[in-house]
């Protein structure tokens, strides 16, 4: 199963990809992933994407490519992957069309996870992830049963305090939401002209978005 996620931030892609990741072991490629890692261990790659990803805006297509062109050469994704946040503009799908065609790996199918514009600000506001095992909670609607603490069993008794990303502060979130309107959204159209699109209404309860997304990917 090859999918591209698509959708605004904080419209989900995250949650359902890791738990399509969990439940069918199917990679989870995130480019937002691969950048904060990068960043992290201060990579020379990691330190040129650090100021656009602090203003909202998009890092380079040439950084972006690179990572992901070495994630889906890994042995894992031979058997399929889940593309969370790429491609990102019409540039970054064409490039992603000539890395599959070398890998001999079309994709099945785009998901878009389509949102309420008005309720993206409380989703990114409130969201929180584990800086350990990258699972993704909600302070608002889908909080851990940990309060403030990672609730994953794998930690055990040692919970990693949950973390806020820096480009989930106001001031970068409107920045976000500006760049996908711009430049991301264009690819729905893209898509659907490629008769490869499919939508899931990602305004439901989160068990619900999942059984939609199941259905319609064929995952
Ligand atoms: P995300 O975790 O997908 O919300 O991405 C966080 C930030 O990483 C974005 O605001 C961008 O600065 C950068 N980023 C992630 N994916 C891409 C991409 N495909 N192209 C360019 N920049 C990206």
């Amino acid at each position: 199963m090859r999918l591209v996620l698509l959708g605004a931030p904080g419209s989900g892609k995250g949650t359902q990809a890791q738990r399509l990741r969990d439940q069918k072991g199917i990679p989870q490629v995130s480019s937002g992933d691969l950048l904060r890692d990068a960043v992290a261990r201060g990579t020379d790659l990691g330190q040129r994407a650090k100021a656009a990803m602090d203003a909202g805006e998009l890092v380079t297509d040439d950084i972006v490519l690179g990572l992901i062109r070495e994630r889906l050469g890994r042995p894992d994704a031979a058997a399929g992957f889940i593309l969370d946040g790429y491609p990102r503009n019409c540039a970054q799908a064409d490039a992603l069309d000539r890395v599959l065609a070398e890998l001999e790996q079309p994709l099945d199918a785009v998901v878009l996870m389509k949102v309420d514009e008005k309720a993206l600000f409380m989703r990114l506001t409130g969201r929180r992830t584990c800086p350990v095992c990258g699972k993704v909670f909600n302070a608002y609607s889908a909080p851990s049963e940990k309060g403030e603490r990672c609730d994953n069993p794998v930690h055990g008794a040692d919970a990693p305090t949950l973390k806020q990303r820096d480009d989930d502060k106001e001031d970068v979130i409107e920045n976000r939401l500006k760049v996908y309107n711009e430049q991301t959204s264009p690819l729905i159209e893209h898509y659907r002209a490629r008769g490869l699109l499919k939508v899931v209404n990602a305004d439901q309860p989160m068990d619900r978005v999942y059984a939609e997304f199941v259905k319609v990917s064929g995952a």
